[in-house]
C-alpha cells in the first residue's frame, strides 16, 4: 500500500512576506507525520503528530498563535477520526490546552465521541493532560489583530492578556492577516491502507464566546472512511451546513480520485455559500488534493512519488 501525507495550515488571506513561514511550517509538520508513516506507524499518528506540530507552531490558528473570541478568551475546537474503525473524538470550546488535537484523540479512545467546554477540561485532568498557561497560547500577532478588530476591546479586562501584551516569548510577527483563519489539519494513509484525518483551530478572530464551527464537526471539518481522509478549513458556518467533509468523502466513493473530489466539493461550496475555504483531501489509493475558492491555502504533502525529495509545500 502507497503511503501518503498532507496538511494545512488554513485558508485565507496570507500576506506574501509571511509566505516562507507557513510554507515552512507545513513542510516541517508533514515531515513529522511522514516519519511516523515511513516507520511503519498508523495515518492516526501521523496525523496526529503533524497536527501537533501545527499547534506548537505559533504562526498557526491552533494551540499556541490561536486566535481570540470577542471577550479576549482563547476558545479552541479540534478533531481526529479514523477511517479503518470509524471511531471519532472531537473536543469543543476548550481553554488552556496546549495540544486540543491529543484531547479529541483521548476522546476517541474513551467511550465519548464529542466533549465541550467544561467538561472536557475535566476530562482532560482525568486524562492527566496538563492545563498551560494563556500565555503559552498566546501571540504578539494575534493580540494585535484582536485589538485591532474589536471595538469593545478597550472596555475588556483581560488581566494574563495584558500583561503578555509585551512579552511575545514565541516571536511572532504582527503582519499577518489570516488571523481570520489559519486552522491546521493533517490527513494521511498509511502501509496497511489505514485512513485518518485531523483538524484543529482557535476559530474565527473575535468570534462570539461558545462559538463553534466546522472544525470539530464530524463530517463538517473533518471525515476520515475507507475511502478518503479529509480536512477543511474556511468559514466554519458554511462548511457545517453542506456538510463539506463528509461531502468530499462521498465523491471519492463514487468514483472521483482525491484532486477531483476536492475541486467538485470546493465547487459545490461556491455554488451554495458565500463562505470561502478549502481542503484537503488523501484518497485509499495513496493519492492527495486540495482545492480552495479562499485567496490562499497553505499546505505541504509527501507521496511515495515525491518522498525522496522535500515535501511538496505551496501557498496556493
Ligand atoms: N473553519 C474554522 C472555523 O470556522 C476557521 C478556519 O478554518 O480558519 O472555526
Amino acid at each position: 500500500m502507497s503511503i501518503a501525507l498532507i496538511v494545512h495550515g488554513g485558508a485565507g488571506n496570507i500576506k506574501a512576506e509571511r509566505f516562507a513561514q507557513a510554507q515552512q511550517g507545513c513542510k516541517e509538520a508533514a515531515a513529522i507525520g511522514w516519519s511516523v508513516l515511513q516507520q511503519g506507524g498508523s495515518a492516526l499518528d501521523a496525523v496526529e503528530a503533524a497536527v501537533r506540530a501545527l499547534e506548537t507552531n505559533p504562526n498557526f490558528n491552533a494551540g499556541t498563535g490561536s486566535c481570540l473570541n470577542i471577550a479576549g478568551n482563547i476558545e479552541m475546537d479540534a478533531g481526529i477520526m479514523d477511517g479503518s474503525t470509524l471511531n471519532v473524538g472531537a473536543i469543543a470550546g476548550v481553554e488552556l490546552i496546549q495540544h486540543p488535537i491529543t484531547l479529541a484523540r483521548r476522546v476517541m479512545e474513551s467511550e465519548h465521541a464529542f466533549l465541550i467546554q467544561e467538561g472536557a477540561q475535566q476530562f482532560a485532568r482525568e486524562q492527566g493532560i496538563p492545563a498551560c498557561r494563556f500565555e503559552d497560547l498566546l501571540t504578539e500577532r494575534q493580540y494585535t489583530a484582536w485589538k485591532e478588530g474589536n471595538t469593545n476591546a478597550a472596555a475588556l479586562t483581560y488581566t494574563a492578556k495584558e500583561t503578555d501584551k509585551n512579552s511575545n516569548s514565541n516571536g511572532k510577527d504582527s503582519n499577518d492577516t489570516t488571523s481570520k483563519h489559519g486552522t491546521v489539519g493533517a490527513v494521511a494513509i498509511d502501509s496497511e491502507g489505514h485512513l485518518a484525518a485531523a483538524t484543529s483551530t482557535g476559530g474565527i478572530l473575535n468570534k462570539y464566546p461558545g462559538r463553534v464551527g466546522d472544525s470539530p464537526l464530524i463530517g463538517c471539518g473533518f471525515y476520515a472512511d475507507e475511502y478518503a481522509a479529509i480536512s477543511c478549513t474556511g468559514y466554519g458556518e458554511d462548511f457545517i451546513r453542506l456538510m463539506i467533509a463528509h461531502r468530499a468523502a462521498t465523491a471519492v466513493a463514487h468514483g472521483a480520485d482525491a484532486q477531483e473530489a476536492a475541486q467538485k466539493t470546493i465547487e459545490f461550496l461556491s455554488q451554495h455559500a458565500e463562505g470561502t475555504g478549502g481542503l484537503i483531501i488523501v484518497d485509499r489509493n495513496g493519492k492527495v488534493g486540495k482545492a480552495k475558492n479562499s485567496q490562499h491555502l497553505a499546505y505541504a504533502s509527501i507521496t511515495e512519488d515525491n518522498a525522496a525529495n522535500e515535501p511538496q509545500a505551496g501557498i496556493d
